[in-house]
């Protein structure tokens, strides 16, 4: 046997016995989404290496460290979507979605790429789902994301659910506390990375998305707070949002230290962590960012939404999930018996498909008991056996796989009896 290929580190497979779980959680944040009137939008698999360059911003993690870029035949930088943001902002602006509609509530559910070091809920490709809600700047807006986000979360029942909530104020109000932030950082340069002190010297709000734990603990330990440098009408934005968040009884911790280092974010932060995830205890992060469109060349828009983890997400709730859902049953499995009812049997289980069963056709020519062994380990609840004597009869005849009751039956029975093995009539509570 030749050698087999492998997965490649950090990806992994959904086989079938988990992708009907996924489907189920996949089919419960559409109807979610529906529910608050928000739109599926796709983006490509690939975009311009540019988008995230000028979107993400060549100074953070994800672009100068973990992007998946490629030239193409024709020279062109590509690059696997490493965040979703971006890509939805860009087609926002490429499809003129602001002259259809003052606002777009959009979202998305979508595999992307970061080369990051593989760990438990770390991963090199992988799901999220999340929203954008494009055009409004009112803190009832990031109030319905937030609820939104936590709706969704708080579903899947995670234990020790909570949200960090902080502001980041106005870029406006934030010119006063960069400059606070790099002359309290500046003596302790020397202990940071390279890349690190590169953002200390140009853009030391991008050091809060640093993954150096070195980083961390000397903003942890140094850092001014941006809640001290906030204008009034920054604090009265933040103050209504939590108005908001109460009012719908969402409990959230303010976290002043919550900040997000991207130019083009602006106020409104926030995480939802869960206990139950450990080291990676992130499901889901997102915020207002007031500035992105116009910096992805649309008009002056504001803008709000989060992103959440699908695999963190299953990592909290999927062995629960598993418990509750059982995968279809096929209706039916097709019992072909001789030769000359093959042919057969294929139309047949074509007609019943068409008529809405699930039919599972033998196709490997077995003994008679292996395929009632295999109707067994399938589930299926009725067997439609096709053989020498039902040819000659043209008749099929269809066992109840769970009582064992066989009966022999035309062409134009078949249906109402299986729907008889299918719908048994609900037993009389009174007898
Ligand atoms: P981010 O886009 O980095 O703000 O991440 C948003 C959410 O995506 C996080 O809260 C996680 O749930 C999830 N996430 C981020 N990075 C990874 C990764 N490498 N593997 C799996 N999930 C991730």
């Amino acid at each position: 046997m030749a050698e087999s290929v492998k997965r490649v580190r950090g990806v992994h497979d959904i086989l079938p016995e988990d992708a009907h779980l996924w489907r189920f959680v996949e089919w419960i944040i559409h109807a979610v989404m529906a529910t608050y009137g928000y739109q599926e939008i796709r983006t490509p698999v690939f975009e311009s290496t540019e988008l995230f360059i000028r979107g993400v911003g060549l100074e953070t993690d994800i672009v100068n460290k973990e992007m998946y870029t490629f030239e193409d035949k024709g020279g062109k930088s590509l690059t696997l979507k490493p965040e979703l943001t971006a890509p939805v902002v860009r087609a926002y602006v490429q499809n003129h979605l602001d002259r259809e509609a003052p606002i777009a509530r959009l979202y998305y559910l979508d595999s992307l790429f970061r080369q990051e070091r593989p760990q438990k809920g770390r991963l090199r490709q992988f799901n999220q789902f999340g929203v954008e809600a494009i055009g409004s700047s009112h803190p009832e807006q990031d109030v319905e994301v937030i609820a939104l986000a936590y709706d969704l979360c708080n579903l899947f029942e995670p234990e020790g659910l909570s949200i960090r909530l902080n502001t980041i104020g106005s870029t406006e109000g934030r010119a006063n506390y960069l400059a606070q932030l790099q002359t309290a950082l500046e003596p302790y340069a020397a202990e940071l990375s390279e890349l690190d002190q590169q953002r200390l010297r140009a853009n030391p709000l991008r050091l809060f998305d640093s993954k150096s734990p070195a980083t961390q603990a000397l903003l942890d330990e140094k850092a001014p707070l941006i809640s001290d440098y906030l204008t009034e009408e920054d604090r009265q934005n933040f103050n209504d949002v939590q108005d908001g968040l109460k009012a719908l009884n969402i409990p959230f911790e303010h976290d002043p230290k919550l900040v997000r280092g991207l130019d083009y974010y602006t106020r409104t932060t926030f995480e939802i962590t869960s206990q139950q995830l450990g080291a990676q205890d992130a499901l889901c992060g997102g915020g207002r960012y007031d500035k992105l469109v116009s910096q992805l060349g649309g008009p002056d828009t504001p803008a709000v939404g989060f992103a959440a983890g699908m695999e963190r997400l299953l990592l909290v709730a999927g062995d629960r999930l598993k418990e509750k859902i059982t995968p279809r049953q096929p209706d039916v499995y097709l019992i072909v018996l001789s030769d000359d009812a093959r042919t057969s049997a294929l139309v047949r289980a074509q007609e019943l498909r068409a008529s809405g069963y699930t039919v599972i056709l033998e196709t490997l020519r077995r003994s008679t008991r292996a395929q009632f062994r295999e109707a067994n380990r399938v589930g299926a609840k009725a067997a439609v056996i096709l053989g020498e004597e039902e040819m000659k009869t043209d008749t099929c005849t269809i066992k109840n796989m769970t009582s064992g009751d066989q009966q022999t039956v035309s062409p134009e029975q078949l249906s109402s009896a299986l729907d008889a093995i299918l719908h048994p009539p609900a037993e009389d509570a009174s007898d």
